[in-house]
C-alpha cells in the first residue's frame, strides 16, 4: 500500500472506518504531526452513515451549526437541519482541507485484529487478504451501522421492490406506486413526507407511537452567512447558544425524568394542533415517557400524515404475501413496494471486525456474553492494550450532538497515545478495576435516567440495561475525559514490564 508509514512498516495508528469519528481521529493525528497511520474504509467513500443513508427527506435531527466539528465551523450550512447529502459534502471538504486523501484506503475492510502480546502490536487483518501491523488500533465504526430487518412471515416472498432505509434503491421512484413504509422512528418519519407526494398511496405500518416535536427548520438567509463568515466568533458564540439549548435538556433526561413531563406538552400541544382527525390523533398520541425512545424532530410529518393518500396502520403485520401486507385484523393491502425503516442491530456493536485482545479475549463476544458492553468512558476497555474506540458503549446521546463526544473521545485517545509516542508505555491498559468501579458508577448514575422509564427502546440490552447512552451531561463527560489519568491504566514497556499500575 502506498500511504505514509514508518519505515520499519509498522503504523503508529489504523483507524477502521471513515465516518466523522475515523474523521476525526485522523485529523487530531495529523495535527499532531504524525504521519505513520491509515483510515481502513469498507465502502468506496468516505461518511459513514452519511454516505449509507441516502433515504429521501435525509437530513439531521441536530442543528447543523452545532452537528459539525467545532474545528471546522461551516458558515455556509444551507438550512438550519441540513439535508444528509449536504453534510456529507462537508465531510469530504474537511477530509480535502486536512489532505487526509493519502491516508485513505477505501474499500478495504477489516475483518480481524489481534494483539500480539510479545511484540506490544495489533495484527491487522484486512478484506484484501493483507495484514497491517499497528501500534494503536483506533475503531470509529459506528453504532447504526448493520439494518435490523424484522421478522415478518412471508417478508422474502414479497415480489415488488423492498429494501431497508439504509440501503435505499436509487432506481426506485415511487411515483404512482402503492408503498408500504413499517416502523415509525427517525428515518420513517423523514421517508414518509418526501414520498407521500409523488406515491398513489403510502401505508406507514406503526408499532408504537412516537413522540414528534416540530422543527422549526428554515433556511439560513445570506446575511447569516455573510456574518458568519466574516465574523467566525459570532458563529462560534452562536453554536454555543445552541449546544447550551440542547444540554439544558439533560436535566430532565438524565437528572429529574419527571421534568419530562413538561416537554410532553408543547409536543402534546403540537400533536393536538397538525392532527384533526380525533381517531388519527388517539393513534398517533404515546403512551411512554417523552425522550424514552429518541424524541422526534420533524415539520413534515404530521402534515404527511394529514393527507388523503396516507394512512396509519396500526394493526400487527401477520404476513406479508407475494404482493400485499395481510394485518392480524384479516385486511390484505396490496402494495408495490415495501420500506423497512427498522432500525439497525445497534448491540452488533464493532460489527464485522473480530477484536482478539490479551489471552486470546475476544471483545464482542465478551459483551455479547455478558448482556452488556461494558468499557471505560466507551474508550478503552481492560484486557483490550492500545485498542481505543470512538463512540463505543454507553457514549450515544439522546439530547445533545454526538459530535461533541467524538471530539473529547478523540483528545483522550490523543493523550494515550503521546504515552506511546514519548516512550513511557509500549502499551497502554486501562485497569480492570477502574473499570468496574466507573461501571458501577454508570449503572447506579443509568437510574435516574429517562431512559429507564418503562419503555422498550434500541438503548437497551435484552435484560433492561443501557449499554447505548450516556447517562448524564456532555459536559460532564468532556470533564472527565479531558485529561486521562495515568493512575487508571497500566502503562508497560518492553525492558521493565509494567511501569506503573493502579
Ligand atoms: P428506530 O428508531 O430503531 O425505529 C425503528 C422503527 O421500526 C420503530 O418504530 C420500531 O417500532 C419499528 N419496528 C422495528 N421492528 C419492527 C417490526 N418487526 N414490526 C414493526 N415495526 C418494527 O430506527 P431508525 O428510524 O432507523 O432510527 C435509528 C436511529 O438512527 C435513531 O434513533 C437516530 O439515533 C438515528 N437517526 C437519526 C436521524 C437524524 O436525523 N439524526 C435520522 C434517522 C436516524 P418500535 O418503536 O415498536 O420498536
Amino acid at each position: 500500500m502506498d500511504a505514509p508509514s514508518k519505515e520499519d512498516g509498522i503504523l503508529d495508528v489504523a483507524i477502521i472506518g471513515a465516518g466523522f469519528g475515523g474523521l476525526a481521529m485522523a485529523i487530531a493525528l495529523k495535527k499532531a504531526g504524525r504521519t505513520a497511520f491509515r483510515v481502513f474504509e469498507k465502502a468506496s467513500d468516505l461518511g459513514g452513515t452519511w454516505l449509507f443513508n441516502r433515504y429521501p427527506g435525509i437530513a439531521c435531527d441536530v442543528p447543523s451549526f452545532l452537528y459539525s466539528f467545532s474545528f471546522a465551523q461551516n458558515p455556509d450550512w444551507s438550512r438550519c437541519y441540513s439535508s444528509g447529502d449536504e453534510i456529507w459534502r462537508y465531510m469530504k471538504r474537511v477530509a480535502d482541507d486536512h489532505g487526509l486523501h493519502p491516508y485513505l484506503h477505501f474499500n478495504v475492510p477489516v475483518t480481524r485484529a489481534q494483539y500480539d502480546e510479545a511484540a506490544r502490536l495489533w495484527q491487522v487483518t484486512l478484506g484484501t487478504g493483507e495484514t497491517v501491523l499497528t501500534r494503536a488500533l483506533v475503531t470509529g465504526t459506528g453504532a447504526l451501522h448493520v439494518p435490523s430487518l424484522p421478522d415478518i412471515n412471508g417478508l422474502d416472498t414479497f415480489a415488488g421492490a423492498k429494501f431497508h432505509s439504509a440501503e435505499w434503491n436509487e432506481d426506485f421512484d415511487p411515483a404512482g406506486k402503492t408503498v408500504a413504509v413499517i416502523g415509525t422512528g427517525a428515518s420513517a418519519i423523514q421517508i414518509v413526507p418526501s414520498i407521500a407526494g409523488k406515491a398513489h398511496q403510502v401505508y406507514l405500518f406503526q408499532r408504537t407511537p412516537a413522540w414528534v416535536v416540530p422543527r422549526f427548520d428554515r433556511p439560513t438567509s445570506a446575511m447569516t452567512k455573510a456574518l458568519f463568515r466574516h465574523l467566525p466568533l459570532l458563529q462560534r458564540l452562536y453554536r454555543t447558544l445552541v449546544y447550551t439549548r440542547m444540554e439544558l435538556r439533560a436535566i430532565a433526561f438524565t437528572v429529574w425524568p419527571s421534568l419530562m413531563k413538561q416537554l410532553e406538552k408543547p409536543a402534546r400541544a403540537y400533536l393536538d394542533a397538525a392532527i384533526q382527525d380525533p381517531g388519527l390523533r388517539a393513534a398517533l398520541t404515546p403512551n411512554y415517557t417523552i425522550g424514552c425512545k429518541r424524541v422526534l424532530v420533524s415539520d413534515d410529518f404530521y402534515p404527511a400524515m394529514n393527507r388523503e393518500n396516507v394512512a396509519l396502520i396500526t394493526a400487527r403485520i401477520e404476513r406479508i404475501e407475494r404482493e400485499a401486507i395481510v394485518t392480524a385484523d384479516g385486511v390484505r393491502l396490496p402494495v408495490d413496494a415495501i420500506v423497512t425503516a427498522t432500525g439497525f442491530r445497534v448491540t452488533e456493536w464493532i460489527p464485522g471486525v473480530q477484536l482478539i485482545g490479551r489471552d486470546g479475549r475476544d471483545l464482542t463476544r465478551e459483551w455479547h456474553k455478558a448482556g452488556a458492553a461494558r468499557a471505560y468512558y466507551g474508550i478503552t476497555a481492560e484486557g483490550f492494550p492500545n485498542l481505543f474506540m470512538l463512540l463505543g458503549p454507553n457514549t450515544g446521546l439522546g439530547h445533545n450532538s454526538i459530535i461533541f463526544m467524538i471530539e473529547a473521545q478523540t483528545r483522550y485517545i490523543m493523550r494515550c497515545l503521546k504515552w506511546l509516542w514519548a516512550g513511557e508505555a509500549e502499551s497502554v491498559e486501562v485497569c480492570a478495576e477502574v473499570q468496574r468501579t466507573f461501571n458501577e458508577w454508570l449503572n447506579a448514575r443509568m437510574q435516574r435516567t429517562v431512559w429507564l422509564t418503562g419503555c422498550k427502546s434500541w438503548y437497551l440490552n435484552p435484560d433492561g440495561t443501557n449499554s447505548t447512552i450516556w447517562p448524564s451531561f456532555t459536559l460532564t463527560y468532556w470533564w472527565r475525559t479531558h485529561a486521562a489519568r495515568r493512575s487508571d491504566f497500566v502503562l508497560e514497556t518492553a525492558k521493565t514490564g509494567p511501569a506503573a499500575r493502579a
